[in-house]
């Protein structure tokens, strides 16, 4: 069994990893688990550069899907940039690694219908998106009953169904009038910002199924339990989202396709076109503004720039000091916007023996520890993948790994029979103890953060701009909104730059 990890090297492995230019990012064996301030710490006991070792136009923290972009559109436009980048790989929350035969996903995979910039980037580097079976039952598992059912909807008591869908109704409104620009200056902010989702849904809710379900969605879609998000932050993901129909949906919804080969490609792609401007195994430990731009310092080296792009999520900045000190409320915010928690498993095998039952491998269920489950089987081996988040996340992971990897086999067994207990290999991720993320898939907000502080998500401050998919007016949390991000805060700084 594998746990892949990206916890920083040493510098000497950091050289050799840098001068092969490693592609793919190497799979470490798992290092203990960091704590959010540990970069902080680091920063504070780090040498840095006296003098700039280099001056370019803009310098951007991050070579995740977002940071590429901009640096990329940058670039495009005749502009100097450096992309610091504190991992050994480039791509961030996607990350594709071998497991058994063959490589797969074990980040952010799945592209839906309308996620346009995700899809022109696929089309660009001639790419294929590979619509991910679901052609048959799917399963719901909630604590007393399981649900087998064909279609788009489970097959619950006609009173379950009536309530279930009155309630999403209810909240595909209350997301449309919140908005995607300015959701703390939506009617009603303050209080829907007041409350937990979980006091929502039990205000708008009588079936207990309804409220199950609830679980299951937010620890799938955020890997964060309904009472950790306020409503108003959730409809304001579900906004940017259009639906959650479209949020939590398999064919059709953002569980559409995926890219074969894997998404990391995207970044690698954009990587290779940046050339020797990306800069691995780089964490930028302070940026401070000067008279005439922006001075950023790693450990070896401070490079200075007109600009600074930080594509990376609040949580992430908050391990790099500010000088000055950062203004307004972004440093308030960077401490009030954990990350969810998340794990992705994935489970090869020789044949797709779920489809042979007809199933199409997708599960949500809330006895877990697998919250969701997918069919990533392709032309070149079979497969299924899981997440495991939110609550159930926290019990897995203080497991030890054969308890962990059998509880994971418990589940797939449960649901497609005893065949799942014998993959030919297994590979599971977890994010929330990954030192450059911190959780995933995304930032979640709790009451009292969005309409408070919501404006400093994506205000720059002085010249330091701010990108990563946390700041994009659509999709965010996705890929999709990662590019989107970069693309419009490259637009803001090439407006500056003139
Ligand atoms: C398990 C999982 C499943 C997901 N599923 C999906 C999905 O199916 N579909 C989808 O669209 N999205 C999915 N996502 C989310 C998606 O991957 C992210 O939204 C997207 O990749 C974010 O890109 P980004 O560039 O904004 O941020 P990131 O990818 O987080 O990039 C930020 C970069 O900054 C670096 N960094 C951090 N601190 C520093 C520092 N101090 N100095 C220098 N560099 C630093 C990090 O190492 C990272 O490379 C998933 C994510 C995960 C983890």
């Amino acid at each position: 069994m594998t746990q892949h990890s990206d916890q920083p090297s040493n510098p000497k492995r950091r050289q050799l990893i840098q001068s092969a230019a490693a592609a793919f990012g190497a799979a470490a064996l798992h290092a203990p688990a960091a704590t959010a301030g540990s970069h902080a710490a680091a920063s504070s006991s780090a040498p840095l550069a006296a003098a700039p070792s280099e001056s370019v136009d803009v310098v951007v923290v991050g070579a995740g899907l977002s940071g590429l972009t901009a640096a990329r559109e940058l670039m495009r436009k005749g502009h100097t940039v450096a992309v610091l980048e504190a991992r050994d790989r480039v791509g961030g929350r996607t990350w594709t690694i071998p497991v058994g035969a063959r490589r797969y996903d074990i980040g952010g995979q799945f592209v839906g219908p309308s996620q346009d910039r995700v899809r022109a980037l696929v089309s660009e580097f001639g790419l294929r998106l590979q619509p991910v079976y679901s052609d048959a039952r799917h399963i719901w598992e909630l604590p007393d009953q399981r649900i087998e059912f064909a279609g788009a909807v489970p097959s619950l008591s006609l009173i379950d169904k009536i309530d279930l869908g009155r309630l999403i109704d209810r909240m595909n409104r209350i997301a449309q009038a919140v908005g995607t620009t300015a959701p703390w200056a939506a009617p009603d902010a303050a209080a829907l910002d007041a409350m937990t989702l979980a006091q929502w849904v039990r205000e708008h809710s009588f079936s207990e199924s309804t409220r199950q379900f609830a679980t299951i969605m937010t620890r799938a879609v955020l890997g964060a339990d309904p009472d950790e998000i306020s409503v108003l932050y959730w409809a304001y993901y579900v906004a940017q989202g259009d639906s959650i129909e479209m949020l939590i949906g398999g064919a059709g919804g953002a569980q559409d396709s995926v890219i074969e080969g894997g998404s990391q490609q995207l970044s690698l792609r954009m990587a290779q076109e940046l050339g020797a401007a990306v800069r691995l195994s780089q964490p930028a430990r302070r940026v401070a503004q000067v008279a005439d731009g922006v001075d950023v310092f790693t450990d070896t080296a401070r490079i200075h720039a007109r600009y600074a792009i930080l594509a990376l999520p609040p949580a992430m900045a908050a391990g790099i000091a500010f000088e000055p000190g950062l203004a307004g409320n972004r440093r308030e915010l960077q401490s009030r916007a954990p990350m969810g928690r998340y794990a992705k498993v994935v489970l090869t095998y020789d044949k797709p023996f779920w489809r042979e039952r007809g199933y199409a491998g997708d599960v949500g269920s809330l006895q877990g520890p697998v919250v969701a489950t997918y069919d990533d089987s392709s032309a070149e081996g079979s497969a299924l993948l899981g997440f495991i988040g939110g609550d159930s996340e926290r019990a897995w992971r203080s497991l030890s790994a054969d308890a962990r990897k059998a509880a994971v086999l418990d589940c797939f067994a449960r649901w497609f029979g005893p065949d799942a207990r014998k993959p030919l290999a297994y590979a599971e991720k977890d994010w929330t103890l990954d030192d450059w993320t911190n959780g995933a898939p995304a930032t979640i907000l709790p009451p009292g953060v969005l309409s408070r502080l919501g404006p400093a998500l994506r205000q720059p401050i002085g010249r330091i701009h701010w990108a990563g998919t946390e700041t994009a007016l659509r999709w965010t949390g996705y890929m999709d909104g990662a590019i989107r991000a970069g693309e419009q805060t490259a637009k803001d700084v090439l407006g500056l730059l003139g």
